[in-house]
């Protein structure tokens, strides 16, 4: 038995066989087809090569303007590649000939054609050889567009253990019937963590090294409320965790019986708790949570799962999340690509500090076109709903205006189009750099309304890189510095009278409920799986004992000591309605 520590990312307890996933390798496995199973094989390498070219397309394009033309040649190169028959045709010989699966068939022509590049006595040609290899590995990477593949393959993997999963990863655990993961690195606020939240699967990070710690079908214990997972546990050890997994079930059963009530607090204030939303799927849980609308609808899943979607799939897919939220708002954010939320299908330069690079709104308003088909699909579902749009990352007033220009253009479009939308839309601001909570009075004047994206503004506001483990200790809310930058915000909104929302983890953290209501804010947007839990602290409050938190917090100068205060309060005042 071994035990381990890491950060406590998505709560829960699941108990079972571990499959270690190591993402580096694309294991090639051949396998027989049957004769009637070729054209099935021909499709796979098709789509394979289809998305691969549009890749290279897409990267060609945006990295014109910042590559030498020397070096921009390299994409012709792979795109030549893609059409050889050399290697597409001796491919698709071996599928059809030998009867094999594409991916080894494609492997098998890479390496026929290595070896004979090799042999040239061209330098230029032995040179092709590694662009060769990157073409094959590209082209069997987006064969199988599902990174979680070789999970699906392995038998009895009910538990991932990984160096480091994407958010993309995670979106296909619960179709993949997976229970649980831990890996190496990670934090609590990283995409692949909100994403665990929000799917309800049990989850680890920052583990340092279990990856190489834990074999192919361990036992493994996730514990999600405490960061801890146990390898190999012994009877004694099991029968703990499965009992603490049993009091989770009856907490939940008495969460379940709140499904019908509003968020209102003790003393009468009622609290509006929306959705924070990134897969149309998770609507089921809101609804059946009686939330009270999308505080936050995170379109880059919509790149991360279906790569560079057309304005009418966008279209789609929003209407669908508009009839679902029904008469209540649909905040819907324009895409936060970038950073730790890098779809595999848009190219990205090299950054040195992806964090503070070509991120969010930076990244829309680069790429105009981009931008014109998200702005166009929002506006055209707003006829279904109350959709009201969001932009992340803003810096200042200027980006904001030119975001409205932007959305004017697509207005102006539409018009003339004859195309139906709401010409009054609301425009918000993500509040999630510190220059915002600075400015946020002179802001307060321009934006229809805020949304505090606490995850980003405690990274920018304390300088922790929200992904990086090594500085998850200092990641601490109620640190004097955001808790001004929290109170500046709600001050500037309510002085404004416009709406101010927090959509960053805390808002669905039973821990931090009282610390935000303290400050004035009633508007909390969290993942779905949050609602019933916070629902059920917010009705354990009271107004003026968070506000006397507040009083308190403000007076503690060192954040260690502010976070155990507000862990102190908590245990006081809700001790019974908590569960961690
Ligand atoms: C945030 O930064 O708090 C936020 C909600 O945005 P995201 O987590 O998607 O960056
Ligand atoms: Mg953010």
């Amino acid at each position: 038995m071994r035990k381990l520590k890491g950060i406590a990312s998505s709560d829960g307890i699941s108990i079972g066989h571990c499959y270690i996933l190591d993402r580096q390798k694309i294991n090639v496995r051949r396998y027989n087809i049957p004769a009637n199973g070729v054209p099935a094989e021909l499709e796979k390498l098709k789509l394979g090569i289809k998305r691969t070219a549009e890749f290279i397309e897409n990267s060609k394009s945006m990295s014109e303007d910042s590559l030498a033309e020397e070096h921009s040649f390299i994409f012709d190169v792979y795109l030549m590649l893609l059409r050889d028959n050399m290697l597409i045709g001796e491919t698709e010989k071996n599928i059809s000939e030998s009867l094999v699966n594409a991916e080894y068939a494609m492997s098998m022509a890479g390496a026929k054609l290595m070896a004979q590049f090799d042999k040239s006595p061209n330098e230029y040609l032995r040179e092709r050889k590694s662009d060769i290899n990157n073409i094959v590995q590209k082209v069997l990477r987006f064969m199988n567009d599902n990174s979680m593949d070789t999970v699906m393959n392995s038998e009895n993997a009910d538990i991932i253990i990984a160096h480091d999963l994407t958010p993309s990863d995670t979106a296909q655990m619960s179709k993949n019937k997976i229970k649980g993961f831990a890996t190496d690195l990670g934090s609590k606020t990283a995409h692949t963590s909100i994403l665990a939240r929000s799917l309800g699967i049990p989850a680890v990070v920052g583990l340092g090294d279990i990856s190489s710690l834990a074999d192919d079908g361990d036992l493994i214990i996730i514990d999600g409320f405490e960061g801890v997972v146990i390898i190999n546990p012994d009877e004694e050890t099991l029968e703990i965790y499965k009992d603490k997994d049993t009091r989770y079930s009856n907490y939940i059963s008495e969460l379940n019986k709140l499904q019908h009530e509003d968020s209102v607090t003790k003393d009468g204030e009622r609290v509006f708790t929306y959705s924070n939303i990134e897969l149309n799927d998770e609507f089921y849980l809101s609804k059946k949570s009686n939330h009270d609308g999308v505080g936050l609808y995170r379109t880059e899943y919509i790149y991360m799962e279906h790569g560079d979607v057309s304005e009418d799939l966008q279209y789609k897919i929003l209407k669908e999340a508009a009839e679902e939220t029904g008469s209540k708002q649909l905040v819907v954010r324009t895409f936060d690509l970038g950073a730790d939320k890098l779809s595999k299908y848009i190219s990205h330069p090299e950054e040195q500090n992806p964090a503070m690079g070509l991120r969010a709104i930076r990244y829309s308003l680069k790429y105009p076109e981009f931008f014109n088909k998200q702005l166009r699909a929002i506006l055209r579902a707003s006829v279904h709903g109350d959709v009201r749009i969001l932009f992340p990352m803003i810096s200042g007033i200027e980006e904001l205006m030119k975001c409205r220009t932007a959305l004017e253009k697509a207005k102006n479009e539409l018009r003339a189009e004859g195309v139906d939308f709401n010409p009054d839309i609301k425009t918000g601001v993500m509040m999630e750099l510190p220059s915002l909570a600075i400015i946020s009075d002179l802001l307060a004047t321009e934006a229809d309304f805020f949304s505090v994206g606490t995850n980003d503004l405690i990274q920018y506001t304390l300088g922790i890189d929200r992904n990086n483990e090594f500085v998850a200790y200092l990641y601490r809310p109620s640190h004097p510095a955001v808790l001004r930058s929290l109170k500046m915000i709600i001050d500037s909104a309510k002085n404004a009278g416009i709406k101010c929302t927090v959509c960053g983890e805390i808002a669905g953290e039973p821990k931090y409920i009282p610390f935000l209501l303290g400050m004035g804010y009633r508007h909390l947007s969290m993942s779905p799986a949050a609602l019933l839990k916070a629902r059920m602290i917010i009705r354990a409050l009271n107004i003026a004992d968070c506000e006397k938190l507040i009083d308190e917090l403000s007076e503690i100068k060192i954040a260690r000591l502010a976070e155990e205060h507000v862990e102190k309060f908590i245990e006081e005042h809700c001790s019974s309605v908590y569960f961690h």
